[in-house]
């Protein structure tokens, strides 16, 4: 077996990575020591310009997946018993397709619902998006970038007319002066990002703002920059004193603003009540802090004559009920600042799953069309219809968001059969415990995984698909730099790629059009789909990304940057140096309020909860917590106390204790530390059943985006210890 270029199969940075045939080494061991297995193939990190040969733990163990001794490799349907037994394909397809037709029959197309997932590339992402809408023929189709990216989509679409994380590359970030992160923990999610942060450090320009001393912000110390610890909830208030003194103090670039932005003047009232004493007052962050915080940044943006600064935001601000309006808060702060599509400087959001970027533009959302186009903009409609080959009246309409879709599940009016793909909804979802009820009410659920996560397990047909390294396709990574991602290993007997499902069903299911399982021939489509929309491809194709590859030598890392828009164009690196795409090229000033969070603190539920990742583990942790050495690293489900705090409540480092929220009870075990604040804990999301903190989390949803309020709930706590 020849090395293979391709890439990481877990987070946005997407690292290069090579893949080559096992060493005797390569052998990996479960936790409990037992027998060591050998691996598929040996990793190792290769020069690509996120991660510059270096990998994470993550990245470095992630063959291990593909040697998991639970990977599914025949497909399982539920019996009279309730058990799940083994059976062909034939006869799982026949089920499949026989009970959406039953479902649909009784209780119209809508009934069937489908759920994806940001892990899907490029060519997965678009196909299920038209196979829910024509062989399924239902709206009802979202994803599980709609726990992540959805509030930071919505508000660079609002505010700048276009939404790719970053718009502009990573390695921009190297010369920042200052960089501001709102929220986000790359030191702990995405670790090769810290080496983009150190012009930053040495300048002292480093500003992290997150309720918890996290990794990221330990790199502030010795003068590398600043922490700002607000109050739980309260992040987006840190953003509107921060910009109240850049105002203030007379410190944003008003060239900028009257060239390049409107709505100043609906700015000014808002931010004139937010004085560093009562941001103080609301978020918990000293006057001074802010004030030094907005001057530093001040002084590296270009019109201060710094050298350039960044303003990032991450989940920590987003998955909030006011997450869009977080998000539009730091935008504006950006644009007060002259930072926006200027370069050397820029506000981007740090995109957390493998494609989430690629996973949004395609068609996986409940209200867009591929091409990161509306799905009730009629010219769209048309377009995408003439490449499906269908009627525009036949697309159905938007669908219900994540969140809402899973509140809908079993009842009355609502879908009675799911296809989930790519998604761990019993670890993963907000409300966690309300979600096995919701699937559990289900006539139908339908799970295509390569383990058996705990959702797999709760389904009545389990459909085993192929891992990262066993197939071709895309992926766009935080960058919105689309990339080749290339097997390395045959499929194993048994298990299929996603867009061989598809193409069963819809040739059961009596679908129109073609159902290519080719995912060279599918990203064509993709691209003649995307044609003339926000996200266009269409000037890319597989055989062009391996030439620029080539060609390039790896120098560039490889990838082409969308827009994309004809096969002579160089792709777009950087966007909005010359424009914005709204009316009349400017970005829009929004003002925006600061609401706090839906849970408050009252007898019953007295401490603040906020969740996270840990750097050993991703997303619902069916994938790492196989991993060997990643589950001996952290193998429990944990909770951070503050000493002051557990004092306070008679507990001690490895107790377990139950939190209680308004939704339901997880347990967890102690560990004792000044990272958080004494009125907070912190649980991170991997684990599931009783250790799943997500039984805890609120599923109230911000209006624009519909996030859920992950981040931030209140609870109370009880020793379970000797109970
Ligand atoms: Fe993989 Fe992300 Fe780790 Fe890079 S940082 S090795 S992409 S998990």
């Amino acid at each position: 077996m020849p090395a293979t270029e391709t890439h990481c199969p877990y987070c946005a940075l997407q690292c290069g990575m090579r893949l080559s045939p096992p060493s005797a080494e390569d052998r990996t061991a479960p936790p409990d020591g037992g027998e060591r297995r050998r691996l598929p193939v040996t990793v190792e990190g290769r020069q690509f310009p996120t991660n510059r040969g270096g990998l994470c733990q993550k990245g470095w163990t992630s063959a291990s997946v593909l040697a998991a001794p639970d990977r599914l490799t025949t497909p399982l349907v539920r019996d009279a018993t309730g058990t799940l037994v083994a059976a062909t394909w034939d006869d799982a397809l026949d089920v499949v397709a026989d009970r959406f037709r039953a479902v649909r029959a009784r209780y119209g197309p809508d009934a069937v619902a489908v759920f994806g997932g940001g892990g899907l590339t490029n060519e997965k992402a678009y196909q299920l998006g038209k196979f829910a809408r024509t062989a399924l023929r239902t709206r009802n189709i979202d994803y599980n970038g709609r726990f992540c990216m959805a509030s930071a989509a919505a508000a660079a679409n609002r505010s700048l007319g276009l939404d790719r994380g970053l718009p502009f590359p990573v390695t921009d970030l190297d010369g920042g002066q200052a960089i501001l992160l709102v929220g986000s923990n790359p030191a702990e999610t995405m670790p090769p990002l810290v080496a983009h942060l150190a012009g930053a450090r040495e300048h002292g320009g480093l500003v992290v703002v997150d309720p918890r001393r996290s990794a990221t912000a330990e790199l502030t110390d010795d003068g590398a920059g600043m922490h700002l610890q607000p109050v739980p909830g309260t992040d987006l208030a840190v953003l509107l004193g921060l910009a109240h003194v850049v105002v203030h103090e007379q410190l944003a670039d008003t060239d900028y603003l009257d060239a390049r932005t409107t709505g100043l003047d609906d700015l000014r009232p808002d931010l004139a009540q937010w004085w560093p004493e009562r941001t103080e007052q609301v978020t918990g962050v000293p006057a001074d802090d802010l004030r030094r915080a907005a001057r530093l940044l001040a002084h590296a943006s270009p019109h201060r004559g710094g050298v350039g600064a960044y303003v990032l935001t991450g989940r920590g601000l987003e998955q909030s009920r006011q997450g869009t309006d977080g998000v539009t808060a730091a935008i504006n702060l950006a644009l007060l600042l002259g930072l926006v599509g200027r370069s050397g400087s820029g506000f981007g959001t740090l995109t957390g799953q493998g494609n989430g970027q690629g996973g949004r533009e395609h068609g996986q959302k409940a209200d867009q069309l591929p091409g990161y186009r509306s799905i009730t903009d009629p010219a769209a409609r048309e377009h995408v219809a003439r490449v499906w080959g269908v009627d525009p009246a036949e697309i159905p309409g938007p669908g219900l968001p994540a969140a809402e879709l899973l509140r809908a599940l079993g009842t009355p009016g609502g879908p009675r059969a799911l296809l989930v793909h790519g998604s761990n909804l019993l670890v993963s979802a907000p409300d966690a415990a309300r979600v096995r009820e919701r699937l559990a009410a289900l006539d139908l659920l339908v799970v295509c995984d390569f383990v058996p996560s705990e959702t797999a397990l709760s389904a009545d047909v389990v459909l085993p698909v192929l891992q990262w390294a066993e197939e071709d396709g895309t992926m766009t990574n935080l960058e919105g730099r689309v990339l080749r991602r290339r097997a390395a290993l045959p499929a194993p007997e048994g298990a299929r790629s996603e867009l061989w499902i598809w193409s069963e069903l819809a040739r059961r299911l009596d679908a129109p059009g073609r159902w290519s399982t080719d995912p060279s021939a599918v990203f064509d489509e993709l691209a003649r789909a995307s044609a003339g929309g926000r996200a266009d491809y269409s000037g890319l194709s597989h055989a062009r990304l391996d030439a620029h590859e080539t060609a390039t030598n790896g120098a560039d890392g490889g990838g082409l940057y969308w827009p994309v828009p004809s096969p002579d164009h160089p792709g777009t690196p950087r966007a909005f140096l010359d424009t914005f795409p709204l009316p009349g090229g400017r970005a829009r000033l929004l003002p925006v309020h600061h609401r706090g969070p839906d849970d408050v603190l009252d007898t019953a539920h007295p401490v603040h909860l906020v969740t996270g990742r840990v750097l050993q583990h991703y997303q619902s942790g069916a994938q790492t917590r196989r991993v060997p050495e990643l589950a001996r690293a952290v193998s429990d489900a944990y909770v951070e106390i503050h000493p002051l705090l557990a004092e306070l409540y008679d507990v001690a480092e490895g107790d377990t204790v139950r939190l209680t929220s308004r939704r339901g009870t997880a347990v967890a075990v102690v560990r004792l530390t000044r990272s958080v604040r004494p009125d907070t804990l912190f649980m991170p999301f991997h684990w599931p059943g009783e250790n799943s903190v997500n039984r805890l989390t609120n599923p109230i949803t911000d209006p624009v985006s519909g996030m859920p309020e992950f981040k931030v709930a209140t609870v109370r706590l009880a020793v379970v210890t000797g109970e």
